[in-house]
């Protein structure tokens, strides 16, 4: 039986790169702890795309990379000099509409389900580069310069 519809949405699933060697859940994707630590695995960090966090983002991938290398020196007993990373996540996107660029900030405290979100025709992060967060986004600004 034919059936009519003003419009079809087809939306790509994620889906992780099911490693080898390495646990994953039911959708391919490795499962870490908040400080990155492969459940299951003795000394494997992960971070970025792979893992089972919820939002896939560049930026926060460096965010999770942050709290990833404290952890890797922590576990050696090396003294960090760098101070402990943020618990604070923060999603940073530049959406490019019509007007220019609108800046989006959404900071989440790691409790409960709460995000506090701020929107801004300035820039809401220097460089305001849409990867950013942590060394890596200073470090492509100074190969790169923004427009
Ligand atoms: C169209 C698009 C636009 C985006 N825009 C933004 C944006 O503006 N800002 C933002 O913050 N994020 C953005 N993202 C998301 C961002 O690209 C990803 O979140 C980020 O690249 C994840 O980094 P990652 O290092 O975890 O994974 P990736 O960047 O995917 O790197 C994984 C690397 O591992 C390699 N690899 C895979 N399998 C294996 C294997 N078995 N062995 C060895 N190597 C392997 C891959 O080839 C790849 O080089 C965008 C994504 C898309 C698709």
């Amino acid at each position: 039986m034919a059936c009519g519809a003003d419009a079809v949405v087809a939306l790509a699933q994620p889906r992780g790169p099911f490693l080898a060697g390495l646990p994953h859940d039911d959708r391919g994707f490795v499962p870490v702890d908040d400080a990155g630590r492969v459940a299951g695995a003795v000394d494997v960090w992960a971070v970025g795309d792979s893992t089972d966090h919820e939002v896939k983002q560049g930026g926060l991938a460096v965010q999770q990379a942050d709290v990833a290398a404290a952890d890797v020196v922590r576990r050696l007993g090396v003294q960090d000099p760098l101070p402990p990373p943020s618990r604070t996540t923060t999603l940073r996107a530049a959406l490019l509409d019509g007007r220019g660029t609108l800046y989006l900030r959404a900071e989440h405290d790691g409790a409960g389900a709460h995000w506090r979100t701020i929107t801004s025709r300035e820039a809401l992060w220097w460089p305001p580069a849409k990867i950013a967060g942590g060394h890596l986004a200073g470090y492509l600004a100074e190969r790169e310069p923004v427009a």
